[in-house]
């Protein structure tokens, strides 16, 4: 094994500087769960990302950073925890 190889690589956050939620409250994005799962808590959020013009860049980001968590969180790249889920682990 080659000693001079970083065991994270490095993810670019320059793409930040363009979200359309720059400077937006986590609310929007990390809305209180509640009994209610229902995706419609994301709706306002996910109205967001869809004018978004780095979502694919923030979807990459965060599924590296959830990779092997054991839950996910807010959105992320115009999709739910539930929807990254099943991008990661297919549909259950
Ligand atoms: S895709 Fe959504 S969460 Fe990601 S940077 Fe864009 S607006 Fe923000």
């Amino acid at each position: 094994m080659n000693r001079d190889v970083p065991q994270t690589p490095y993810i670019d956050t320059d793409w930040q500087d363009y979200a359309a939620c720059k400077g937006m409250g986590n609310d929007v994005f990390f809305p209180e769960e509640s009994h209610n799962s229902s995706s419609t808590i994301y709706n306002k959020a996910l109205s967001i990302c869809r004018g978004c013009p780095v979502s694919r860049q923030c979807l990459m980001y965060a599924m590296y950073w959830e990779e092997g968590q054991f839950r996910r969180f807010g959105v992320f790249g115009g999709l739910t925890p539930r929807q990254r889920d099943q991008l990661c682990y297919g549909a259950q």
